[in-house]
């Protein structure tokens, strides 16, 4: 994984683009139909389906595609993201995804070389292989090959995890905590994360094979992240897992995909 040295910064490599404006991309109905027979959107009615396709188009026409490293973007490959894009915003509006506008695909994961700054303005120096990037107020970065490893039931989606960053950002620096609803606690919600990262971070430290995956336990910005794909992708798992933790999940997406999983 990672081998090939693509050292470039994503972007420098704006130069395909298409998409968005007057070229905005159309939603392929062949790559629709396959898309919505994936496990992910299993159990889901017809008026939830019609509304995610609406969300799919408006992702299309507000958001600008573009490939890297090679890659080839066609409308089958951006109307798969935009249905994976439009599910944890199914109940909550497009307004949400709005304020940026683009969306690099790479072949495969790459690699990021480069500087990172942590809470503290601490740059750092980074260098690990990617499957996506979300950066705050700017471009987002997809590898393909995991975009398609996405929407199997299996706990990962690499473009709901992205866009959940972009989710938790709208409240300043990725922290784990997207602005919540109101009714929503602040307080309960840090808890109630707070307590499962713990748990998790411990076990994952004594070497447990936890069912969640360890990488979450990197940031508390990363298992938001992570727990909103288990929370789409193997709903099942995080229930069982951290229960509160799905609540808070369920009370911020305004689903139920436990539930919705259980109808079919
Ligand atoms: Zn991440």
């Amino acid at each position: 994984m990672g081998q090939q040295d693509a050292k470039h910064n994503p972007l420098d490599l704006f130069s395909s683009f298409f998409g968005g404006g007057k070229d905005s991309q159309m939603l392929d109905e062949k790559a629709w139909q396959a898309v919505m027979g994936l496990p992910l959107f299993a159990g889901m009615d017809a008026a939830e389906r019609g509304r995610l396709r609406e969300l799919a188009i408006r992702l299309l026409a507000d958001k600008a595609f573009s490939g890297a490293g090679g890659i080839e973007v066609d409308a089958g490959m951006v109307t798969a993201i935009a249905a994976f894009a439009a599910l944890p915003v199914l109940n909550l509006g497009y307004s949400w995804y709005e304020g940026w506008r683009e969306i690099v695909i790479y072949p495969g994961e790459y690699l990021y070389d480069g500087e990172q700054m942590d809470e503290d303005g601490i740059v750092h120096h980074v260098r690990h292989a990617r499957s996506g990037e979300a950066m705050e107020g700017g471009p987002m970065v997809l590898s393909w090959q995991d975009v398609e490893h996405s929407g199997l039931g299996e706990g990962f989606n690499v473009v709901i995890h992205e866009f959940a960053h972009k989710l938790d950002m709208r409240n300043g620096s990725a922290n784990g905590r997207p602005p919540l609803h109101s009714g929503m606690s602040p307080a309960g919600w840090a808890h109630d994360f707070q307590a499962a990262y713990d748990n998790l971070f411990h076990r994952v430290g004594g070497g447990e094979e936890t069912l969640i995956d360890p990488y979450s336990t990197e940031s508390p910005a990363e298992f938001f992240a992570v727990l909103s794909e288990y929370f789409f992708e193997a709903p099942d798992v995080l229930q069982q897992e951290y229960p509160a933790v799905y609540g808070q999940l369920a009370r911020f997406y305004r689903q139920d995909p436990l539930a919705r999983l259980q109808t079919e």
